[in-house]
This record gives structure tokens, sequence and C-alpha cells, in this order.
């Protein structure tokens, strides 16, 4: 795990800890603001309590929905090494997910040509990012 890595999981543990500290006082609040309507017929503070514990809700949910829109945004971004083959008898390009052990003018020994069989070289290697949505 990189240290990227590590710090993204530890925003998401440090906000998923915020989300239930705040589900759960919310949800306190509105057992509280139902109570006191409820039991003790106090219409001053119950629904004070009731609308905290609803709002406190609204903002733990606007936090997940961020959350979720943040995971997706990073899968959007994700990054892919392409490299770029060609042939050396024929000139076929050919193009495949970047591979351990490759390297700008590297004959490739994985590699043949579809087309007539011959070595392949690597003549580039590049990312390219990957753009689910327009
Ligand atoms: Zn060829």
């Amino acid at each position: 795990m990189s240290v990227e890595e590590k710090q993204l999981l530890g925003a998401y543990l440090l906000w998923a800890l915020i989300l239930v500290v705040i589900s759960l006082i919310s949800l306190a609040f509105i057992y509280l603001g139902w109570d006191s309507m409820l039991n003790q017929e106090d219409y001053v503070n119950g629904p004070f309590y009731l609308l905290m514990g609803i709002a406190g809700l609204g903002i733990a949910g606007k936090i997940a929905y961020d959350m979720s829109k943040m995971r997706a945004q990073k899968e959007e971004r994700e990054q892919k090494i392409f490299t770029h083959l060609e042939c050396v008898n024929c000139g076929w390009k050919l193009e495949r997910e970047f591979r351990e052990g490759d390297y700008v003018g590297r004959v490739s020994p994985n590699d043949k040509c579809p087309k007539c069989g011959s070595s392949m070289r690597v003549m580039a290697i590049y990312t390219r990012v990957k753009e689910k949505r327009a």
C-alpha cells in the first residue's frame, strides 16, 4: 500500500467516524424530541430537538454522498499506462497495456507480430487518463 493510499484510507476512516458520530447524535436528538413531546408534553423544546436530529441526519447524508462522489471521481481519473510496439520486420503497430520490464527501444520477448511473427520493439510508453464521464 502506497503512502498516498494510506492517507486516502485515513481520510475515509476519519469521515466514516464523523459520519457515525453525527448519525448517533442526530438519532439521540430525534429520540429526545420524540420523548419530550410524547411523554413530557414539551412542545417548545421537543420539536426543536427533532429538527436538530433531522438536520444532523441531513448533514450525515450529505457527507456520505460527497464521499461516494469522491470515490467515483477517483476511479474515473485512474490512469492507465500503455506500451506502443512496432514490428522490427514489417512495421506493424500494436498497442497494449504496460507490462513490468517494458522500456523504449526494448525488443520484447513476449510480443510477436500478429502479421509476420517477428519480434516487436517498444517505441513509446505513455499514460492515458480514463474518462468515463463526458
Ligand atoms: Zn511484422
